[in-house]
């Protein structure tokens, strides 16, 4: 019906969403500089944040 994915006009940070991603961490959708910053702390993460994913928020690294 109303999938925040596809309604939802600016990520968290304020950016529009122009490029639609979902997020590793939780079940909001963000923009590529969000993602990027993703990446970077999954990358600091045990098993590239395999354990974290989905967990509903964004771990401190
Ligand atoms: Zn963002």
């Amino acid at each position: 019906m109303n999938d925040p994915f596809f309604t939802q006009q600016k990520c968290g940070c304020g950016n529009d969403l122009n490029i639609r991603i979902m997020s590793w961490f939780t079940d909001r959708t963000i923009c590529m500089e969000c993602s990027d910053k993703e990446k970077d702390i999954r990358a600091k993460l045990p098993e590239h944040g395999r354990q974290h994913e989905g967990c509903g928020y964004i771990p401190e690294v």
